[in-house]
């Protein structure tokens, strides 16, 4: 059979400190564990290589933004190569992408992809001709080498050559070079490209441009929406809004500090693109986002539905427009892991502070026991030296004082009669052939007679003497207040007292007596022992005496 356990009471006392420490390290697990849920990862797919173009998303990264919400986010850049930006989404691949307004017919060929904001309120796509071309509005193109990404990229240019009237079949179409140079090289007459980017190629070539700008000609399309899967955002609504929170102060930011965000890119992101052209980026770009007149990331659904009905009519989409679900709406969802950790770290708290509590209870009520112990240890202690003293000061049989109280008194008194010049005596009493009341009626009638002898004479002593069994069968009165002469009336007295009648019985005793008085100077041993000689003195001369005390009685007796 096992052995009970005991807990010491030291390791019992703990246990409550063990039990808070327990305690406080699950909530800072817990706080942790919470902290390492919330930091998701995110990736975001960006349509083109690194440029000012995406300042915003790197800014939000680079200052924390995206962190502070929680996220562990990850730029892809794009490019020749890389994915594209709907077809990341799609297979999974991103999270969250930046893409053009081609998005909208994704969505109406019943793709689950949701915009959510729109960076560029105006598209930045261009047509770029040389100065010397005689190329001035889009009709001017008409039999022209014109070059012409594929739909949806360029559904701009497309639109406004439709709104123009001018077919398709009227220009020599080329396929995008993405190489400027063709300009100059005279390989094309018209190039499309960036708005931010190309011109300022062409200029440091000090080639002369034109531009023909969808714009002029009413089209304007979003561009760089922000987009994301509808799984994602039914599935984590609160990081979606968080992402698109934390992409938008990004761009505030950036565009609040162009200079600041130009030498990060150009430092950690575009090192081949120089400073001279992302600060042109940053200024052509900064005019499509227009963050002094619109809200950073607004969209409109008039404009999204104008902008479907233009794929519509290019025929580069089919269906009805739906735009339900395609444009993101902020839902007002309360993100309760706040409040739940706050409750469950309170809880946590309350239960350490329960603990705590507890603990000191036990500790009080302990002390306040050990203090009650102690009160009656003292008690004792107190009680135990009272009975020693007593012990120390009284002789057992007599109830008189002892030997040693006596000289305590006596020193006090020879004291008292040096400074005050009082009179002091002392009378040494032995009790006469005691040895024959043993003898014949043994001990125990010896101790009773010891006992009656202390009695008598003590009832009759004044309260201010002292009665002392000084050992045996003799004892010791101290008289403070006492000359001589009044000292051996009082011996006198309680020599008749003692021969006058027995004691127990039949038994009758009578004593010897000697009396001396203090001389100045005197210890208490040689004042006991002057009175030693007056009894000696008295035994010798037949007993049953009393004999004072003076310089000639200490003479040898013939
Ligand atoms: P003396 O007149 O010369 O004093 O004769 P004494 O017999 O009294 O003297 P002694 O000193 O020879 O004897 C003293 C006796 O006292 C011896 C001892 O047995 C007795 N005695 C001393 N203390 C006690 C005691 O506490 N109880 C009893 N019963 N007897 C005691
Ligand atoms: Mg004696
Ligand atoms: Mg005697």
């Amino acid at each position: 059979m096992p052995l009970p356990v005991h807990t010491p009471p030291g390791k019992r006392g703990n246990t409550s400190l063990r039990l808070g420490l327990g305690l406080l390290l699950l909530l800072v697990q817990w706080l942790c564990l919470a902290e390492a849920m919330a930091a998701e990862k995110m990736r975001l797919q960006l349509r083109w290589l690194h440029q000012f173009q995406f300042a915003g998303y790197y800014m939000a990264l680079e200052k924390g933004f995206y962190a502070q919400a929680g996220l562990d986010v990850q730029i892809l850049p794009g490019g020749p190569g890389a994915a594209k930006p709907l077809d990341a989404l799609l297979e999974g691949d991103a999270d969250f992408a930046v893409t053009n307004s081609g998005l909208v017919i994704a969505r109406m060929q019943g793709q689950p992809l949701v915009a959510l904001a729109a960076i560029m309120q105006s598209s930045p796509i261009v047509w770029i001709v040389r100065a010397d071309s005689g190329i001035y509005t889009p009709q001017d193109l008409a039999g022209k080498r014109v070059m012409l990404m594929p739909a949806p990229e360029s559904a701009e240019l497309r639109i406004t050559l439709a709104r123009e009237g001018i077919d398709l079949t009227h220009l020599e179409l080329q396929r995008t070079s993405f190489n400027p140079q063709d300009l100059i090289d005279g390989n094309t007459d018209a190039f499309d490209g960036y708005i931010s980017n190309e011109p300022f190629w062409l200029q440091q070539q000090n080639q002369p441009y034109r531009l023909i700008n969808p714009r002029e000609y009413g089209v304007n399309f979003y561009n760089d929406i922000l987009a994301t899967h509808e799984t994602l955002l039914l599935r984590r609504p609160v990081q979606v809004e968080a992402f698109i929170q934390a992409s938008l102060k990004g761009w505030q930011y950036a565009l609040e500090h162009i200079e600041e965000s130009v030498q990060l890119i150009h430092q950690r992101y575009a090192p081949d693109k120089s400073l001279e052209h992302l600060r042109f980026e940053a200024e052509q770009l900064s005019k499509l986002i227009m963050p002094e007149l619109v809200q950073l990331g607004h969209m409109n659904p008039g404009r999204w539905q104008a902008i479907a009905q233009s794929y519509l009519d290019l025929d580069m989409a089919e269906g009805p427009i739906e735009l339900d679900g395609f444009i993101y709406k902020r839902k007002v969802t309360t993100d309760h892991s706040l409040l739940y950790q706050v409750l469950g770290g309170a809880l946590l708290a309350l239960l350490l502070l329960g603990a705590v509590a507890l603990r000191f209870a036990r500790l009080t009520q302990k002390l306040r026991l050990e203090v009650k112990r102690r009160q009656q240890a003292e008690q004792e202690l107190r009680d135990s030296n009272l009975q020693l003293e007593r012990l120390a000061n009284t002789d057992r049989l007599t109830g008189q004082w002892s030997r040693l109280k006596l000289e305590e008194l006596a020193h006090n008194e020879i004291k008292r009669a040096e400074r005050y010049d009082f009179p002091l005596a002392l009378v040494f009493l032995d009790i006469d052939r005691f040895k024959s009341v043993n003898d014949l009626y043994g001990h125990d009638v010896g101790d009773c007679v010891l006992t009656g002898v202390a009695q008598r004479i003590k009832s009759h002593l004044r309260d201010s003497d002292s009665l002392c069994r000084w050992g045996g069968e003799e004892f010791i009165i101290l008289m403070p207040h006492t000359d001589l002469d009044h000292a051996c009336l009082i011996a006198e007295k309680l020599r008749g007292l003692l021969a006058a009648e027995p004691l127990t019985g039949t038994i009758g005793v009578t004593g010897s007596f000697g009396v001396a008085q203090w001389q100045p100077g005197q210890s208490l041993g040689e004042l006991v022992h002057c009175a030693d000689l007056m009894l000696y003195r008295a035994k010798k001369l037949g007993r049953n005496r009393v004999e004072r005390f003076s310089p000639c009685a200490i003479l040898p007796l013939v």
